[in-house]
């Protein structure tokens, strides 16, 4: 088999620059918990793709169905010939995601068509422009959504010019904004953006229920219930990007459903199709359907083989209680967690829920940001055979997002490989 080091050679002299890889090595095969790379070592992955194998790799209901469904056929184009599977997928969404109001929902490819999607019939819908998002927020990589997206680098750096009619909002981020608790950063927020968007301009609130790449930001309890509600009382659509944090990664099928949020609008994505692309915005039936027939779609958007994907990866995450899974993980983590945290005063906070969690590293007795460690502390974990990833404004948030499949000794030993890095970092 070819090695990594011979892989990387090729990809060099063939694969831009600009498309980077967290490790170097070449993976071969992968699992509920595990990666194998092409040198057979063996990775305890706390990455899941980014959020998207809550299943697990491979899962095995998700291979048959895609299996069963390349032989009926691959693509005809939901907008030329429609087929079962896109209906049934739509149907679980309607019916998964919370609010209690009649509900529609549309299909895309990436997370970042969804977002796109969601502000074109939010402003449809309302006959408004401003898009209101938050600090340190992640929205996706194409035009708009780079403009949506906070951070410079990687994400825009010499990118621009961005779309217009975006504006940003302070965000409630309990360790950095002072001891505010939820209702006096929503406070702060909404002041914000009555004296420099006007509440009569605004199409969409978008915000994460907890931030991803953004530094897994939890935000205080109370702040996304009064953002939601003021934009049920000013008749701006409050859309939920969920992409990072559905499909029962943090412990609930949708994480809005911690504050008991209805969002107008949920984006999905990522831990919906098992590893095949698909996307969605679910939500209220009046602004869904307030777009003109047309108005909506793309050429893969619900291709057959990844609606086969999703309805499979549903059907695991109900059979195999992976809501629960994310809990069970969540207690292991952030136990295990708490106790390094104690003796490491780099350590500024645990944070985080059901399998979404993180912690953020500081030069010890402030909050200044600590990226060199946290840099470090990621290299080393590498070197042990321990998958994870880094994220945040400062890029000093270490984040571990395993399978909700993995199993307890898996789960454990990577958390003895984090342990160790740590220790030595
Ligand atoms: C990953 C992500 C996106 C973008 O999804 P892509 O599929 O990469 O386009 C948007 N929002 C959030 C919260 C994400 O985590």
């Amino acid at each position: 088999m070819t090695s990594s080091e011979e892989l990387h050679k090729r990809r060099l002299a063939v694969v831009a620059k600009g498309v980077g890889s967290t490790i170097s090595a070449y993976v071969d095969h992968a699992g509920g918990g595990t990666l194998t790379d092409v040198d057979g070592r063996e990775w305890i992955d706390f990455a899941s793709g980014i959020a998207v194998t809550n299943v697990g790799n491979a899962a095995p209901r998700v291979v048959e169905a895609v299996r069963a469904q390349v032989e009926r056929f691959t693509h005809t184009c939901f907008m030329v010939a429609p087929y079962e599977s896109y209906v049934a997928v739509c149907e679980q969404l309607v019916d998964l995601t919370p609010g209690s109001f009649e509900k529609r929902a549309a299909l895309f490819n990436s997370g970042a068509e969804a977002v796109e999607n969601a502000v074109k019939i939010a402003r449809h819908a309302t006959g408004r422009q401003a898009v209101v998002v938050f600090d340190h927020a992640y929205h996706g990589r194409t035009n708009l959504t780079m403009a949506l997206t906070a951070k410079n680098m990687p994400y825009k750096h010499r990118f621009g010019p961005f779309a217009p009619e975006v504006y940003r909002a302070p965000m409630s981020y309990p360790l950095r904004d002072g001891g505010l608790d939820g209702a006096e950063a929503a406070r702060r927020a909404i002041d914000v953006i009555e004296k420099q968007v006007g509440a009569s301009n605004v199409a969409a609130v978008l915000i994460e229920p907890i931030q991803g790449e953004g530094g897994f930001v939890v935000p205080a309890p109370g702040f996304l219930p009064a953002i939601a509600a003021w934009a049920s009382e000013t008749g701006a659509v409050f859309i939920a990007d969920e992409i990072q944090t559905g499909f029962c990664r943090t412990g609930q099928w949708f994480a809005s459903e911690h504050e008991g949020l209805e969002p107008d609008l949920i984006t999905t994505a990522k831990g919906m199709g098992g590893g095949l692309p698909i996307a969605a915005v679910v939500g209220r039936a009046e602004l869904m359907d307030a777009v003109h027939a047309g108005g909506l779609g793309g050429t893969y958007g619900g291709n057959p083989v990844a609606c086969a994907a999703a309805l499979a990866a549903i059907e695991t995450m109900r059979e195999l209680d992976l809501d629960a899974a994310a809990r069970h993980i969540e207690s292991i983590l952030t136990t295990a967690l708490s106790e390094i945290a104690g003796t490491d005063d780099g350590i500024a906070e645990v944070r985080g829920r059901g399998a979404m969690i993180a912690i953020e590293l500081v030069k010890p007795g402030t909050i200044e940001p600590d990226a060199a460690r946290t840099a470090a502390v990621s290299k080393a974990c590498h070197e042990a055979g321990l998958l994870t990833l880094t994220c945040g404004t400062y890029g000093n948030v270490l984040r571990f997002l395993p399978p909700l499949v993995i199993p307890d000794e898996q789960l454990r030993r990577g958390l003895d490989l984090l342990t160790t890095a740590l220790r030595d970092n």
